[in-house]
C-alpha cells in the first residue's frame, strides 16, 4: 500500500472515478467538483511538484487534459473548460494534478479566486522581468 492518495486510486487500492487510465498518465473524476465533470489528471509516476516533473511527462499531460477538455465538451456540453494546477501552494495532495474543469458561460465562475494588482509603475514591471529572464 502506498501512503499517497493519488498512487493507491491508480493502483485501485482506494475508490476512484477514473474515465482515463494509459501508461503514463491517468484521470478520475473531483470527488469534490466545482461542477460534475471536474476531472484530475495525474501523471502515474509518483511527482509531488511541477519541478519535479519529467520534461517528456508535461507534454503528455497537457495532451491528457487537452483531450478531457475535449470529452467534457462532448459528453457534458461544456462549450469551454478551467485548466488549473497548484503547485506546492494551495496544493492539498502532493502527487501533481491539472484540474480541467467544465465551463460554460455564466456558469459563476468569473474570476472567483483572481483578485488583479498592479505594478507600481513601469520600471517595477522591469525588475520583475527581468529577474525571471534572468533566472531562466
Ligand atoms: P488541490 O487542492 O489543487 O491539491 O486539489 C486536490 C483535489 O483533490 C481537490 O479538488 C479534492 O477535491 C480532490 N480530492 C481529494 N481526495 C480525492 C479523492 N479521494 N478522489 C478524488 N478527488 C479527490
Amino acid at each position: 500500500m502506498t501512503s499517497c492518495l493519488f498512487c493507491a486510486i491508480l493502483a485501485g487500492d482506494e475508490p476512484g472515478a477514473i474515465v482515463l487510465d494509459e501508461p503514463e498518465a491517468a484521470a478520475f473524476l473531483d470527488v469534490r467538483p466545482l461542477f460534475p465533470g471536474h476531472t484530475l489528471v495525474v501523471p502515474r509516476l509518483h511527482v509531488a511538484a511541477l519541478q519535479d516533473l519529467p520534461d517528456g511527462l508535461g507534454g503528455t499531460l497537457l495532451a491528457t487534459a487537452r483531450r478531457i477538455a475535449a470529452a467534457l465538451r462532448t459528453a457534458l456540453g461544456a462549450e469551454g473548460a478551467f485548466v488549473a494546477l497548484n503547485d506546492v501552494v494551495s496544493q492539498s495532495v502532493p502527487h501533481l494534478h491539472i484540474h480541467v474543469v467544465p465551463r460554460r458561460k455564466g456558469d459563476g465562475l468569473r474570476g472567483f479566486f483572481w483578485p488583479r494588482t498592479r505594478y507600481d509603475d513601469p520600471e517595477h514591471l522591469e525588475r520583475i522581468r527581468a529577474a525571471i529572464a534572468a533566472a531562466l
